[in-house]
């Protein structure tokens, strides 16, 4: 069935009858009142010469013997003289010839806006920054008006989205490449990177170098992707700074010495830290980071230890329950979790609030993955 009979034969079927596939009889096997229903329809596109109903269908003319597209701007047949063909073909089996003015056998004229639309978005893939929908129309031609609806009815979204689109597609296969995120960016055609973690970190959903390498190194990144990375998912901070996928190189030891020096609870849930609290937790996370990094120097002459998480002489709270904290002198509390625990200062870090022992334990267990297979699901999840 072509798309002329099926399409009429919609909406005026009996209620009885089934549209359906396997129930194609119903469609072959059409009254003679409902073939005259859509010679009817046929009928009225021929005399508004609808141009929609071109390639849809032709209608012959018995007295002249030739065929036409329902435009065709000859003199109007009469209605009885008229039959209707599915398509070119069957008229000229029927024994009819071609009008030689609307060419009914030529292929439709083309939408003068498709090449239009086809250097649009071959512009827009390549160009720097983010060209306005005037620039875009003067370039092409047409009225900005225009140009946005009929990108939108040829592409499906508008020229601002179609550029989006290209841009993080191309960020994204740049970030898988080795280089620095700031090239990415630029060659993706983000002019700036404000723009850039506007528009294409939140469709990333992570930092960048977090969707890059799996974990973000503290001492390189900026304030913005530090907070960016902390509230991608809501955990106590204890559990994002120690979340190899979030940060990397950071660990237990250090975790709770950055906590202290921010003055921050290693409970704090991410999603409830304000502005101000992230701000120093960055920089509190550097200044620790780097302080260990000078001394262990010193210490060895080695560069950056990798994977240091165990205690060490000079630190503040982690690994001495008990002692003095060095700033207020109010004993190092402790919370237990799994395998490892969490040394904070109440004083210093929770307004003198102790955290529950045993409570907290489940919380934070509930809070981590029990194993490294569940780690390494978790992971892929997300990537
Ligand atoms: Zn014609
Ligand atoms: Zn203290």
């Amino acid at each position: 069935m072509t798309q002329y009979n099926s399409g009429a034969s919609r909406g005026w079927q009996p209620r009885d009858r089934l549209l359906h596939p396997l129930c194609m009889d119903t469609l072959t096997k059409r009254s003679a009142e409902e073939l005259a229903s859509a010679d009817s329809v046929s009928w009225h596109a021929v005399q508004a010469r609808d141009t929609t109903s071109d390639g849809r269908f032709v209608y012959a003319v018995t007295s002249t013997g030739i065929y036409c597209r329902p435009s065709c701007p000859s003199r109007k047949p009469r209605r009885d003289r008229v039959r209707f063909f599915d398509a070119p073909d069957a008229a000229r089996a029927a024994g009819f010839r071609a009008c030689k003015r609307c060419k009914p056998d030529a292929a439709l004229p083309a939408d003068p806006w498709i090449e239009r639309i086809r250097r649009a978005c071959v512009y827009l893939s390549n160009v720097d920054g983010h060209p306005s929908l005037a620039t875009l129309a003067a370039r092409l031609g047409g009225s900005p008006y225009h140009l946005q609806r009929n990108f939108k009815r040829l592409v499906g979204v508008t020229p601002r989205e179609y550029a989006e689109a290209v841009r993080l597609r191309k960020v994204k296969g740049r970030l898988r490449q080795p280089g620095d995120i700031t090239g990415a960016m630029l060659d993706a055609g983000y002019g700036s990177s404000s723009r850039f973690y506007e528009r294409a970190v939140p469709k990333l959903g992570m930092a960048p170098s977090v969707y890059r390498r799996g974990g973000i190194e503290p001492l390189e990144t900026t304030a913005k992707l530090f907070d960016l990375t902390l509230r991608s998912e809501s955990h106590t901070l204890k559990r994002a700074l120690t979340d190899p996928r979030l940060f990397s190189g950071i660990g237990n030891a250090y975790s709770d010495e950055i906590l202290h020096a921010a003055r921050l609870s290693p409970m704090k849930l991410t999603s409830k830290l304000s502005g101000e609290e992230s701000r120093r937790l960055y920089e509190a996370t550097r200044k620790t980071l780097a302080d260990w990094t000078s001394r262990i120097r010193e210490e060895t002459g080695a560069g950056f230890p990798e994977k240091v998480t165990a205690f060490r002489k000079g630190m503040a709270v982690h690994g001495r329950y008990g002692q003095p904290c060095p700033d207020c002198g109010s004993p190092v509390q402790r919370i237990a979790y799994a395998e490892n625990e969490a040394n904070y200062c109440a004083t210093c870090q929770t307004g003198g609030r102790l955290l529950a022992d045993r409570a907290l334990s489940r919380l934070m267990h509930s809070d981590w993955p029990r194993t490294l297979e569940e780690l390494e699901e978790r992971k892929s999840k997300k990537f």
